[in-house]
C-alpha cells in the first residue's frame, strides 16, 4: 500500500483501495500524465524489501540550490530559465569526486513543476541537464515534470523518485542520503527511508515534517559530513 504524501494525501479523499489503484491505474485520457512520467509507476514498499540488505549506497541530489544557483525571489528559489543561466556551485565538482570514489553513486532527484505549469519547456530542463552531465561525474538524473495538482507519486515530498532509483540500482536506502535545500526534500528522503541533509538558504516557506540529521550551508559542507559518517568504502 503506497502511503500518500504532501498536499495530496488530503486532497483526495478516497477509499485506501481506491486510492492505491489510482496510483498505477489511474485514467489519462490525454496520456499526458503518462508521458510526463515517463514510466512512473506506483512503487511497492514490499518490492524493495529484498533490495535492502546488500544494496549499493547512494548520494541522491536536489538540483536547484544544491548542485547550481538557484534564483531567489521572495525568498523563495527558483530554476535558471535555460541552460545558459545554469551556474554550477562553488566546491561542487571536487565534493561529488570524492563521494564517487568513497562508492556512493551520484542521482539527482529533481521536482521541475515549471514544465507542467507550462512556464518551462522540457528541451530547455534537458538542455540544462546535459549541461549537468558533463561538467559533474552524475551516475542518473530522475524528473518529475508535474506539478501539485497532478497528485503524482513522483513530486518531493513524495519518495516515488528516489525509490524508483532504488529499484533500478539495488540501492539499500537507509544508507542512502539526500541531500537539498527544501522542506519537500527533507521530507522526500525521509519518506524513502533515507538519511536527509539540508542545505540550509533560510527560505520563506514551511519547515520539514522531520529534522534532517545535519544542517550545512553547501553541498561540499554535507559531502564531507557524510564522509565523515558513514564510514569506508562499501560500509
Ligand atoms: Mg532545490
Ligand atoms: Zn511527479
Amino acid at each position: 500500500m503506497p502511503a500518500r504524501f504532501g498536499r495530496c494525501a488530503s486532497v483526495r479523499g478516497r477509499s485506501r483501495r481506491a486510492a492505491a489503484v489510482s496510483y498505477s491505474d489511474r485514467t489519462d485520457p490525454s496520456g499526458v500524465l503518462d508521458t510526463l512520467a515517463s514510466g512512473m509507476r506506483a512503487s511497492d514498499p514490499a518490492e524493495n524489501q529484498g533490495l535492502v540488505k546488500h544494496g549499493l549506497r547512494a548520494v541522491f541530489l536536489d538540483r536547484d540550490g544544491v548542485l547550481n544557483r538557484a534564483i531567489v525571489r521572495s525568498g523563495k528559489p527558483y530554476p535558471p530559465a535555460s541552460a545558459r543561466d545554469l551556474e554550477i556551485l562553488p566546491g561542487v565538482e571536487g565534493i561529488l569526486e570524492d563521494l564517487k570514489r568513497a562508492g556512493f553513486l551520484l542521482l539527482v532527484v529533481t521536482n521541475q513543476p515549471d514544465v507542467g505549469l507550462g512556464i518551462q519547456s522540457r528541451e530547455t530542463v534537458e538542455a540544462i541537464h546535459d549541461q549537468l552531465r558533463a561538467q559533474l561525474p552524475l551516475d542518473d538524473i530522475y524528473v518529475c515534470y508535474h506539478t501539485d495538482s497532478d497528485c503524482c507519486d513522483c513530486r518531493k515530498p513524495s519518495p516515488g523518485l528516489l525509490l524508483r532509483a532504488a529499484r533500478q540500482y539495488g540501492l539499500d536506502l537507509p544508507s542512502c542520503y539526500m541531500v537539498g535545500d527544501r522542506w519537500r526534500d527533507i521530507d522526500a528522503g525521509h519518506n524513502a527511508g533515507c538519511k536527509a541533509i539540508l542545505v540550509d538558504y533560510n527560505y520563506q516557506e514551511q519547515k520539514p515534517q522531520k529534522q534532517p540529521i545535519a544542517i550545512v550551508r553547501s553541498l561540499r559542507e554535507a559531502g564531507d559530513w557524510i564522509l565523515r559518517h558513514s564510514g569506508g568504502i562499501g560500509s
